[in-house]
């Protein structure tokens, strides 16, 4: 066997990965990314690239006040005990540093003053500025061919399958102000007469969202010079006879490599959504590794493995960041409804076609509450989501655009049935989708109601700050509106996730710990393939990449003992 020797080898390219790795290798430490699928960028690459960091650098610019200690507070109360103090506080002190970190190496961020925290009845959350999206950035400046080494975006992020939007274009979209129209002419504009670019390749120059972030992380990477591997899978992690990790076996080429690490291995290897054997062992039932919103072929829990064999403690297996998904042929993962479900006008049912949750809310709260219903025996997974004409001219659902720019008549044929579902009146479309007709009948009736007085009587849909973010400002109540006039549609929405939250237990400095608590020297781990220092919950959106970017860069600084 072959090998080889780094000062540190760091295992999967997401988000956290990268800015570990980059970090290492600019304080001088010789690092190696090993990769295992052909493209760079993982889940994190597919994502919106948002970060929840509080009391961030640019809160003051948008007049946004925060503070440590409430931020603190209510990260705390969010957890629930499942993720220590210890933990909680070095995110919360940490995070705007590695915001910091990451405009210094070319990749700024904005905060987003009404986007609010997820839960605003706990105390200390904020109507706004602790999510953080990424300015949009050039991929000339990544160049080609590297810029085709970089997992694309979903599909359904791309306006016409070509050109990005950002998350500020696309809340203006869907809140209708006058001004994202001309912006969208101006964007279509842009993209189709910058000849020389197209040319080259068919994805977009102005990459946005996730693919921003991964775009400039991996431009950093270029810079300083950092060695990436693809299709280098890693199988397992080597250890001296004190259990220090000292490296690990690396499947290259069909080639097994034995690389040495003097100073240890980072693990950023994502979650085990991928995986159907572990859903099975660790997450509530029904499960199905196909219902994910993840990459096909990435997360796979190698590295759960491989740190459970080196004697690692694994904690919050059986949680995820879930989010109601959709099977929409031909794209390559299964798509998540964050969004259209907000909007005024739907509403979600069981198979009794009553309403179960608030349709506007957090959406792993929503994924816990469709498989609680599956669970009570009312059939919550699949559940259904339900709307009027009114609905279907004006907005977008999954990969329905608005009837009145694409009407039925030129959706796909083979969509009918498949991906929407049709009936004149509510019994026709109950019978087809197997909903009971009565029930469905009384949730519109009720909906239609409630869109009159602006209360909604059984779940307070928009009756918060965070709710109103996604609606429709014109509404009385921005998130409800009446389901009466056919035909009417239904769609299918599936419990699944953006990635699972169970993994290593780590310390305050991503140091991996055993089955005693103890550290284990010489490895680290960060993202999902670590146990979420959120606990069970999830505050704000970016509170996932947030955290994975912070703790590697709180890993590398306790590796240089700079912590
Ligand atoms: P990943 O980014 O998935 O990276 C893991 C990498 O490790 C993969 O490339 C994988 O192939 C590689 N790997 C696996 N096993 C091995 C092995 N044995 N050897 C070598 N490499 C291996 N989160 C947010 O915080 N903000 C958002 O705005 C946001 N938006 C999202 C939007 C969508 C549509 C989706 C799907 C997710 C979104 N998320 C968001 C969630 C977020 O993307 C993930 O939680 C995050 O990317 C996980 O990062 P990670 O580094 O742990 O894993």
């Amino acid at each position: 066997m072959a090998e080889q020797e780094y000062d540190l080898i760091v295992v999967g390219s997401g988000a956290g990965a990268l800015l570990g790795a980059i970090r290492a290798q600019e304080q001088g430490l010789k690092t190696l990314v090993v990769e295992k699928t052909e493209l760079f960028g993982g889940t994190s690459a597919l994502s919106g690239g948002g970060i929840w960091i509080p009391v961030n650098y640019d809160q003051k610019r948008a007049g946004v006040k925060d503070d440590l200690e409430t931020a603190f507070s209510y990260m705390k109360r969010c957890v629930r005990g499942m993720a220590s103090d210890d933990r909680v506080l070095a995110y919360v002190e940490t995070a705007n540093k590695m915001a910091e970190y990451l405009r210094q190496i070319g990749i700024p961020y904005q905060c987003i003053p009404k986007y609010a925290d997820y839960y605003p009845h706990i105390e200390g959350s904020m109507p706004g500025g602790r999510t953080m999206d990424p300015v949009d950035f050039n991929a000339a400046k990544l160049g080609l061919p590297a810029l085709e080494t970089m997992r694309p975006g979903p599909p359904g992020n791309l306006i016409l399958g070509r050109m990005s939007i950002n998350a500020f274009e696309a809340h203006s979209m869907l809140a209708r102000e006058v001004k994202s129209r001309f912006r969208l002419v101006g964007m279509m504009l842009k993209y189709f007469l910058d000849y020389p670019w197209r040319n080259k390749t068919r994805r977009d120059r102005r990459l946005t969202g996730g693919q921003a972030l991964i775009g400039g992380l991996l431009t950093a990477a270029r810079k300083v010079g950092l060695e990436m591997w693809n299709k280098a899978a890693m199988q397992e992690l080597l250890q001296d006879a004190s259990g220090r990790v000292i490296g690990l076996v690396v499947e290259k080429d069909g080639q097994r490599l034995q690389l040495k690490a003097k100073r240890g291995v980072l693990l950023g290897a994502g979650g085990f959504e991928r995986n159907q054997q572990m859903r099975d062992q660790y997450l509530n039932k029904p499960t199905n590794a196909e219902w994910t919103a993840t990459p096909v072929g990435c997360n796979t829990g190698d590295a759960h493995r491989a740190g459970e064999a080196a004697g690692a403690q694994l904690a919050l297996m059986d949680w995820s960041w879930g989010v109601p998904t959709m099977d929409v042929p031909k794209e390559p993962t299964f798509r998540g409804i964050f969004v259209e479900r907000s909007l005024p006008g739907c509403m979600v049912v069981n198979a009794k076609g009553q309403r179960f949750l608030n349709e506007s809310g957090p959406y792993p709260e929503f994924q816990q509450a469709m498989l609680a219903e599956q669970a009570k025996g009312n059939g919550g997974a699949p559940a259904w989501i339900v709307f009027g004409a009114d609905f279907r001219a004006q907005n977008p659902m999954g990969p329905l655009m608005p009837g009145s720019a694409v009407p039925d008549s030129k959706l796909r044929k083979s969509w009918l049935n498949t991906v929407y579902w049709k009936g004149e009146t509510l019994e026709e479309l109950a019978k087809q989708i197997g909903v009971d007709a009565e029930g469905l009948k009384d949730s519109a009736r009720k909906m239609t109601e409630y869109a009159k007085t602006g209360k909604d009587l059984d779940f307070d849909r928009g009756g918060n700050v965070f709710d109103r973010y996604y609606g429709d400002p014109r509404m009385k109540n921005p998130n409800l509106g009446a389901i009466d006039k056919g035909p009417f549609y239904a769609m299918r929405f599936w419990p699944g996730e953006i990635g699972t939250k169970g993994g290593l237990l780590t310390d305050r400095e991503a140091r991996v710990l055993d089955k005693e608590g103890k550290i284990i020297p010489g490895l680290y781990c960060v993202g999902n393939n670590s146990a979420s220092v959120m606990g069970p919950s999830y505050p704000g959106a970016g509170a996932t990449l947030g955290p994975a970017m912070t703790f590697a860069y709180r890993a590398i600084a306790e590796m240089q003992g700079k912590a």
